[in-house]
């Protein structure tokens, strides 16, 4: 029989054990729910970061990628899906997700050999990365891919930039074409009074007066031709050197100026016996811009419907009118037209008609119509050409109202 001391003592132990087990239950329960706390709040932290690396880098005007060591693609930046547009990135492998292999190439061997690489891809129009949205026919991309040292588990991932330097790399085509195009448009005439020089010298031709006159005239027309050759790109770099002070905006009269260039061309006109007919919508029209700019913009679209009709009952008409934000001024002509498919290059530097010099000897410089249009443009213009040949050629220009 136990003794009710005993039972005391017993019950006492049974009482504290009791109470300890159910603190320690309560401490675990409060440990769990603390880590759990713990957990959420490192996650949502991490949340935190993921999303303010990926506003920064969505902030990123060139497409970013990251790529893992099996070249599948693991993020995508804001600019990589929007040039990507309409196929999904994350996930898929790299040599799916280009379009062109030459723009996943560089990264392959970047992933290849864990050296970095940058390189410039040129792909035509139909393998743009942009797809069906490429509007502006060859393209350029760089390629800028390096592993990253920190990747945790031993399988580096490489991050890849895509730059879009497709406008520097056509400025550059433009800029080579412009010195190829203006050498050898000034090698032709070097050549020829090289060659009377030499007839002149060491053919003993300088004995010969009337000779010596018929060359000598030659080569001051090549020379003039040099010239204007040299002046007109002269006036292209200015146009196009983008400064403030290449176009000096003042108010002038837009009459005066027509007729600064019908004097000009008097000559010609009568020769030619052309009527030049002049419908401004107003008479007092007045623009502001550069009247030195304006007076060669009509100078030389008057002189070009002149050039290239030397024969026939030429009918010039040069017009204004106003819309409501804009004046709109044309220059059209009734003479033989430019082909349609001459059309959309007819802007272009040291562009003529095939057609119209095999007819004539080459008498401009192919540059006319590239300063006029640098020079509408420079006035935050447009220029549009149409031309139904043998009924009319017309160049329009629309200037808006505060500007011109
Ligand atoms: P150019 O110095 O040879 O006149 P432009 O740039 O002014 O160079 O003109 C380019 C070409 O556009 C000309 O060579 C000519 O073939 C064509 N062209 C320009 N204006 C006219 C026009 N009014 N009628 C027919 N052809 C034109």
């Amino acid at each position: 029989m136990m003794s009710p001391l005993t039972i005391f003592l017993i019950a006492a132990v049974l009482g504290v054990l009791l109470i300890q087990i159910y603190r320690l239950k309560r401490s675990r329960k409060e440990y769990e729910s603390q880590v759990k706390a713990w957990k959420l709040r490192l996650e949502l932290d991490l949340k935190q970061a993921r999303d303010e690396r990926n506003r920064l880098l969505d902030a990123l005007g060139d497409a970013f990628l990251i790529v893992d060591g099996d070249a599948n693609i693991r993020f995508a930046n804001a600019a990589a899906q929007n040039l990507f547009r309409g196929r999904v990135l994350t996930g898929r492998p790299v040599s799916e997700a280009f379009l062109d292999p030459r723009l996943a190439d560089a990264l392959i061997q970047c992933l290849e050999t864990g050296e970095p690489v940058q390189s410039r891809v040129v792909l035509p129009q139909q393998t743009s990365p942009l797809g069906d949205l490429e509007t502006r026919g060859t393209n350029a991309w760089i390629i800028d891919a390096a592993q990253l040292s920190d990747t945790p588990n031993g399988n580096p991932n490489t991050r890849v930039v895509i730059r879009d330097v497709t406008s520097e790399y056509q400025l550059d085509q433009i800029r080579k074409d412009f010195v190829a195009n203006a050498s050898h448009e000034l090698r032709t005439p070097l050549a020829i009074i090289n060659g009377y020089l030499e007839n002149l010298l060491d053919d003993g031709m300088i004995d010969e007066p009337e000779m010596a006159r018929r060359f000598l005239s030659v080569m001051k027309k090549h020379t003039e031709r040099i010239s204007r050759i040299v002046e007109d790109m002269l006036v292209i770099s200015r146009l196009e050197s983008g400064e403030a002070s290449a176009i000096k905006i003042e108010p002038f009269k837009l009459r005066s100026c027509i007729k600064d260039v019908l004097e000009r061309l008097e000559s010609v006109i009568q020769n030619q016996k052309a009527s030049v007919s002049v419908l401004l919508n107003d008479d007092a029209i007045t623009l502001y811009g550069d009247r030195f700019y304006w007076t060669q913009v009509l100078f030389n679209l008057v002189e070009n419907a002149l050039k290239q009709n030397p024969y026939k009952d030429l009918k010039i008409e040069i017009g204004s009118e106003e819309t409501g934000s804009c004046f709109r001024i044309w220059v059209s002509d009734n003479g033989v037209g430019i082909p349609s498919a001459d059309l959309p290059h007819i802007f272009r530097r040291f562009y003529r008609v095939e057609k119209h010099h095999s007819q004539m000897e080459i008498k401009g410089t192919g540059l006319g119509l590239s300063i006029v249009k640098r020079a509408i443009e420079a006035h935050e213009g447009t220029i549009t050409v149409t031309s139904t040949p043998g009924r009319e050629t017309k160049f329009l220009m629309t200037i808006p109202k505060n500007q011109a």
